[in-house]
């Protein structure tokens, strides 16, 4: 209204005038444009990346790498060598983050005792995970979802419990990612539950993620995600010298140890091949990540873990709950499960010197954010359905509000049979839609959405006949 009484005002001539009202309507689309860009980040997350440290993480790593060595069979006595003082001291700083929590954030050393299993545990051990849980605000709801990291580290000999094994990335960097979470999030509260959590045990065989997937499982636990991060602080290759801080491989198995008998056939009929719960959390993982954190880009692999390898997430795939692992781009395998030494002019060995802690603070970040827009987010929709009651090339979807949470609306997900991410996103307050796009040629999903825009989990219609 304001603009056409101002032109009024000049008398210009109409043609003039069109000029000028399309000129002005290019800025008004352009700045929707740009506007958009900047609605589609929650700002309380966006402050949350923000405070994401590299110097945190680096000093993380440092005080790890000082207990000399972490490997799981090391000494519990020393008070500042070995598993036992470095786990008290990743207490100690989940403690010195809950006073600033008003209570929220509690912290433990979840213990077990563990016998010679003939394998890579050759002594009676007291095994410890040191968990932190950050409370979710609403009391109905249960869901918790969890971000983790392994606090042990070995050297060329896993056996060896004397000996220096810096560990730096292998797996300092994933612990240092945990901590750094829950230093920045626990300011922050949630709806839902979020638990952080340096195991130990990892490389003498998963021992610390199978007691508590295993504890998860048999308690009922309402694990909705689990991202394991394991070596994500190195930006280079060995042998290849490849140099690359701005990717970040997800690793997701495609389907679940779950998926058997009539899921298996629903699977097999319907094409869903590539939207398992692990596979959809990956997903998740990449396009929440690339919309908080600039410069990094996060590459999916189809595939558990890297070539014949495994790591903490398996324990939970294995008992149902969807997990994926965040690696580096690259792996440096002179640094990696290696005795400090040199060797025909090359450093051996899991030292500091080799991280990039900027490179660490964006793979921190994109964990930060898919773990805070995860927990924003009201519970998944229920029921969702596809009809199918007579031939059409429409896509009509319904669902029913979600258990837990203040849903605002509901994101309708929609991607090519062959394209590995979601390519459209539709928005609606309603709880059906009707597209006009053909079931046959596309995948489609559901989503709840919160007041601030934060997404939850997607759905996979069933068939409603
Ligand atoms: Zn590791």
């Amino acid at each position: 209204m304001m603009d056409i009484q101002v032109f009024d005002i000049f008398k210009l001539h109409p043609l003039i005038m069109k000029k000028i009202y399309l000129f002005l309507a290019f800025i008004v689309l352009g700045n929707l444009v740009f506007a958009q860009s900047i609605i589609d980040r929650d700002q309380a997350i966006n402050g949350m990346v923000k405070e994401v440290s590299a110097d945190s993480l680096q000093s993380y790593i440092k005080t790890l790498v000082a207990f000399g060595t972490r490997n799981t069979l090391s000494t519990q006595k020393a008070p500042n060598r070995g598993i036992g003082a470095a786990r008290i001291w990743v207490l100690n700083k989940f403690n010195e983050f809950a006073k600033a929590s008003n209570g929220r954030l509690t912290a433990i050393i979840d213990t077990i005792t563990y016998q010679p299993d003939g394998k890579r545990v050759d002594s009676t051990i007291l095994l410890g995970n040191v968990i932190a849980t950050l409370k979710g605000t609403d009391p109905n709801d249960h869901r918790i979802f969890v971000v983790s990291g392994h606090l042990d580290n070995m050297r060329t000999n896993v056996m060896n419990r004397v000996d220096d094994a810096p560990g730096a990335n292998d797996d300092g960097s994933g612990s240092a990612a945990v901590i750094e979470c829950a230093r920045v999030m626990s300011k922050y509260s949630f709806p839902a539950t979020i638990v952080f959590v340096t195991v130990s045990g990892e490389e003498q065989g998963l021992l610390g993620a199978y007691f508590l997937a295993n504890k998860a499982k048999k308690e009922k636990w309402a694990i909705q995600a689990v991202l394991n991060n394991d070596i994500m602080g190195s930006n280079n290759s060995s042998e290849t010298k490849i140099i690359d801080n701005t990717r970040i491989r997800v690793f997701s198995e495609g389907l679940s140890v779950l998926d058997t008998g009539k899921i298996a056939t629903n699977i097999r009929n319907l094409g869903l091949e590539n939207d398992g719960r692990a596979r959809q959390l990956a997903r998740y993982v990449k396009e929440i990540g690339e919309r908080y954190v600039d410069n990094i880009e996060v590459v999916m692999v189809y595939r558990n873990d890297r070539f014949l390898r495994g790591g903490d997430h398996s324990p939970f795939v294995q008992n149902g709950f969807a997990a994926v692992r965040i690696t580096e781009m690259n792996e440096n395998y002179y640094h990696q499960h290696q005795d400090v030494r040199m060797e025909n002019n090359i450093q051996y060995g899991d030292l500091a010197e080799f991280i990039d802690y900027e490179y660490l603070r964006k793979n921190t970040a994109i964990n930060l954010v898919s773990l805070a827009n995860l927990a924003k987010a009201p519970a998944v929709p229920e029921e969702v359905t596809i009809q199918v009651k007579k031939l059409d090339n429409f896509t009509s979807l319904s669902w029913k509000a979600p258990l837990y949470g203040k849903v605002k609306g509901y994101y309708i997900l929609m991607r090519e049979t062959t394209s590995p991410v979601w390519q459209k996103k539709f928005y609606t307050t309603a709880t059906e839609m009707k597209l006009p796009y053909s079931k046959d040629n596309y995948f489609f999903a559901v989503q709840s959405a919160s007041e601030t825009g934060n997404e939850s989990l997607p759905v996979i219609p069933a068939v409603a006949r």
